[in-house]
């Protein structure tokens, strides 16, 4: 299992959704508008890229950095 506490989200959340529904394992929960990563994620970056306000970040590495593609749903 990774250590899904690397992952936080910012202030910049809007509740979407997207990241829960973008992400190939089911690995992402929605837990009262927010995003609860659970123990199943092979870190394709999916859920980071995609998020439409950028605010989900990893650990220290992927602040100030720009993601590499949004993707569609
Ligand atoms: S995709 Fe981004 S804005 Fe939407 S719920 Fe997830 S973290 Fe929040
Ligand atoms: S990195 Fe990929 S597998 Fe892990 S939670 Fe995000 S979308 Fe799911």
């Amino acid at each position: 299992m990774f250590p899904l506490l690397f992952y936080t989200i910012t202030d910049k959340c809007i509740s979407c959704g997207k990241c829960a529904r973008v992400c190939p394992l089911e690995n992402i929960s929605m837990l009262d508008g927010k995003p609860r990563w659970n123990g199943n994620c092979t870190h394709c970056m999916a859920c980071i890229c995609g998020c439409p306000t950028e605010a989900i970040e990893y650990k220290f590495i992927s602040k100030g950095k720009r993601r590499y593609y949004m993707m569609e749903e």
